[in-house]
């Protein structure tokens, strides 16, 4: 007779811990944040070049907000995380739980038995942070999310093109009468035709989807990635460009980094 085996779900982490979110729709609430390793993307303005590749630990928040970090190996199996994200979420602290990285739809599959368990334990609305291109992935994980910040990615600024899967995408999240709104970041080098490509792609879906214009938060340069410097617009520039997308978009705000202001991870 074959013995049974139980095989334990596990994930590669790059941190857990509480902070304000800083952009878009949930812009100032308190958030548990499950930063996932791995990104499949190389964005020229990316601030997470170290979740690219899964790091040989994670540093996990002991209390919520006091940045006492202990650290821990990868993978880190389910029950584990489940545990973490608990210690985390004091009464009323928290508004929902972010998942970011990285690309956290590398995880999906992990995410399917992840996320039923910690929605039932923790009560807490689930928030998915993506880079809007892997719509399979996105399938699988819809029935347990309830808002999702998507990233359209202009060539322009990103050196990444996904126009196709982030229609696909953009479609599935409103089918499923999901919270999502759009976040494009720009530079000096944004083309305004793909701007106006974005909002008509987006209208198409429905011109009620709030769009974020997030002006890029300059790198150091030890810390850039690209040979092409990610440098913030002028403002002229971002009101042209608002009003260029509210022809076809009810809502489109420009909003950059706020985390960055105020100092947070
Ligand atoms: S999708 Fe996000 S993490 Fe990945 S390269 Fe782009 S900015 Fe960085």
């Amino acid at each position: 007779m074959i013995a049974k085996t139980t095989v334990t779900s596990t994930a590669r982490l790059v941190e857990v811990f509480s902070a304000i979110q800083g952009e878009g729709l949930n812009v100032g609430t308190r958030q548990i944040f499950i930063r996932f390793a791995l990104c499949d993307l190389r964005c020229h303005f990316c601030d997470s070049a170290h979740t690219w590749n899964a790091p040989l630990n994670c540093r996990i928040e002991r209390s919520p907000g006091l940045r006492d970090f202990e650290i821990y190996s990868n993978p880190v199996p389910l029950p584990i995380l489940v545990e973490w994200v608990q210690r985390q979420n004091l009464p009323s602290l928290h508004d929902s739980i972010s998942l970011t990285g990285g690309e956290p739809l590398l995880h999906a599959q992990f995410l399917t038995q992840f996320l039923p368990e910690v929605r039932a334990i923790t009560g807490l609305p689930i928030y998915l942070e993506t880079g809007g291109h892997r719509p399979e992935q996105l399938a699988m994980i819809l029935p347990y999310l309830d808002s999702v910040g998507m990233d359209f990615k202009l060539p322009s600024v990103s050196g990444e093109s996904h126009w196709q899967e982030h229609a696909k995408f953009l479609q599935l999240c409103h089918e499923s009468y999901l919270n999502v709104f759009v976040k494009i970041i720009v530079s000096q080098n944004t083309d305004p035709a793909e701007l106006e490509r974005s909002a008509l792609l987006v209208a198409d879906v429905s011109p009620d989807i709030p769009v974020f214009l997030q002006p890029v938060t300059p790198l150091i340069e030890s810390e850039q990635f690209s040979p092409i410097p990610a440098l913030a617009p002028a403002p002229d520039r971002v009101l042209m460009w608002q009003a260029l997308m509210k022809q076809s978009l009810k809502q489109v705000r420009v909003i950059p980094q706020t985390h960055k202001m105020l100092n947070q991870l």
